[in-house]
């Protein structure tokens, strides 16, 4: 008979983004997320999400909302569809009840005022608080009462936890008191739950915040009482503000929404977001796909890193001048939308043929729409005062031999153009820094423009010789 070897493979990575649905997606989250996606991608692995949304006052629907549209901005998508924590909770009894059995847990029947006399008491003493149910039979009288379920940690026993990013941590088990895995109410509490979900999803690597840690521990006994495999533990350093210090409301820019509003890319911010805590030699550029190949728990660092907005402007300067002229004409356009433009039937057109001239110096969406302002204003552009006095005398003159000049002139391409425009300044005797300052009044009135040869190709044939004429028309 044929004999089956034994399956040496590794299981599956199954790794997931856990977020708690009581705001929005902040950044900090969003590196957690990203992070897991990563690990999972690059191991041919599974990325699942779940919403922790077991405390029902504090997790709302749109907060929900707003978390799946952050990951949807930053284009981290589940494998599996998303599993709700709540309503998994009679699974999460059923494994209470698993460990009542086993004599894993305990069945506690003190009030919270006697709870909370007898844990003043413990502390004045300097120990850790226990029930005295935890040693005690109830009988069948005291079962029909109210009372909470308690897991029974082992006696004296240390708790290690080999993290993957913090090494090895050790823990008294006596500093961990006997933890509520069921309320009076019968409802589960935040680390059963973790413990069941992460099991029945079949999640073999935890990366999260490293505010988890003490989690770690009392979680880690959980599966160890219910014989279930622990997974990989890596607690990731939180991200600190420019300062140093831990990220809070002063530091603003907060939640992955702003970020969009502040005008960067998804693929920038996680190209940065990897970044963040995490380095591959001194690689500071890179792709998803590179991202994805190289990114492993070893890369992560154990200080917290910290927001840098430089370095953020500078790696999305980088995807700017990657990114397509179409999609940044239409994120551009939404910019001026946004800032209360109204919209025109050429002006995506119009922002299409400016996008090469201005992508290779923006830093932001937002920098590409101050560039481009100029293509979307509507005849007759009202040209400043200080562009108008550059329209005086014989510089306005020299505007409107330009403007015969250009109504000849049918090539539009920017090359053509600048080869006119030489041409032009040649046959007036004069450099070009006595064209470019009037050029330019006339034809944005007086707004920032790539130089000459590209406004006049951004802004089309038509537009261009329409705009001379009204500059010379107001000004002459
Ligand atoms: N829901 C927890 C949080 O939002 C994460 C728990 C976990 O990743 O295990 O902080």
């Amino acid at each position: 008979p044929a004999m089956t070897s034994p399956s040496t493979s590794a299981p599956e990575v199954v790794t997931r983004f856990a977020p708690s649905p009581t705001g929005f997606l902040h950044i900090g989250g969003a590196r957690t997320a990203l992070f897991n996606y990563l690990y999972a991608k690059g191991r041919n692995g599974k990325f699942l999400v779940r919403v922790e949304d077991t405390d029902r006052e504090r997790s709302t629907e749109a907060a929900v909302k707003a978390i799946f549209d952050g990951l949807s901005w930053l284009g981290l998508f589940a494998d599996e569809e998303p599993v709700f924590q709540f309503s998994r909770a009679d699974r999460h009894r059923e494994v209470a009840n698993i460990l009542l059995e086993t004599g894993h847990a305990y069945r506690d029947f003190l009030s919270a005022e006697e709870t909370g006399a007898l844990r003043d008491a413990a502390k004045a003493e300097g120990r850790t608080f226990e029930s005295p149910w935890r040693e005690r039979t109830p009988t069948v009288d005291d079962l029909a009462k109210p009372h909470t379920v308690r897991f029974r940690r082992p006696a004296d026993a240390p708790v290690v936890v080999e993290d993957a990013v913090q090494g090895p941590v050790r823990w008294d088990s006596a500093s961990l008191d006997d933890l509520v895995i069921l309320r009076s109410d019968g409802a589960p509490t935040y680390n059963l739950a973790v413990v069941v979900d992460d099991h029945d999803m079949g999640v073999t690597h935890v990366i999260r915040g490293d505010d988890h840690l003490n989690n770690a521990a009392r979680q880690s006994l959980i599966y160890d009482a219910l014989g279930w495999t622990r997974p990989t533990f890596a607690h990731i350093p939180l991200i600190h503000g420019p300062d140093g210090a831990k990220l809070s409301k002063r530091h603003g820019a907060q939640a992955v929404h702003e970020y969009a509003e502040m005008g960067y890319l998804p693929e920038a911010m996680r190209n940065y977001l990897t970044r963040l805590g995490w380095a591959h030699g001194d690689d500071e550029l890179f792709s998803d796909a590179q991202a994805i190949e190289w990114f492993d728990l070893s890369g992560i660092g154990r200080a917290p890193a910290r927001l840098d907005f430089d370095k953020l402007a500078h790696v999305n300067a980088h995807w700017i001048r990657l990114a397509d002229d179409d999609r940044l004409a239409k994120l551009t356009l939404d910019v001026h939308l946004a800032r209360g433009h109204a919209l025109g039937p050429d002006d995506e057109a119009r922002l299409m043929r400016a996008m090469p001239f201005v992508k290779d110096r923006a830093k932001t969406t937002l920098e590409l729409a101050d560039q481009t302002a100029f293509v979307l204003k509507s005849r007759p552009i009202p040209i400043e005062g200080k562009a108008c006095e550059t329209l005086a005398g014989d510089s306005g003159e020299r505007i409107g031999r330009l403007r015969d000049r250009l109504a000849l002139f049918e090539s539009w391409d920017v090359f053509a153009l600048e080869a006119e425009l030489k041409a032009f300044a040649e046959e007036e005797g004069v450099g070009f820094g006595k064209i470019g300052p009037a050029a330019r009044a006339a034809l944005t009135g007086g707004s920032a423009s790539p130089d000459i040869a590209r406004t006049l190709s951004a802004l089309g044939r038509e537009e261009s010789l329409g705009r001379l004429n009204d500059a010379l028309q107001q000004t002459i």
